[in-house]
């Protein structure tokens, strides 16, 4: 059933977003959840509650090994593609 003009706008009133709340971090100034700890140096109050020096030491180290073994495995799909690849011509020669 058709609705008029007026009704959509109406139901759209309720749509428009809004910017969330954030807080300052005493710590290093970056902006943050209220009531959260900072993501950026992982204090809270005032006070250390995460190592995230370390943590993003170990993560990046994590996405390097995870990086080489990527590489590692299109290495081994890359040899095997070349050699099937002749058998399609002999494929072609044999019709
Ligand atoms: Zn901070």
């Amino acid at each position: 059933m058709r609705h008029t003009r007026a009704h959509t706008a109406n139901r759209r009133s309720h749509h428009a977003l809004t910017a969330p709340t954030l807080a300052t971090c005493q710590n290093c100034g970056a902006k943050h959840r209220p009531h959260h700890m900072c993501l950026d140096c992982g204090f809270y109050k005032g006070r250390m509650v995460m190592d995230m020096a370390s943590k993003k030491k170990s993560r990046e180290a994590r996405l390097e090994a995870k990086r080489e073994a990527i590489k590692s495995q299109q290495g081994d799909v890359a040899e095997p593609a070349a050699v099937e690849a002749p058998k399609e011509e002999e494929k072609k020669e044999a019709k």
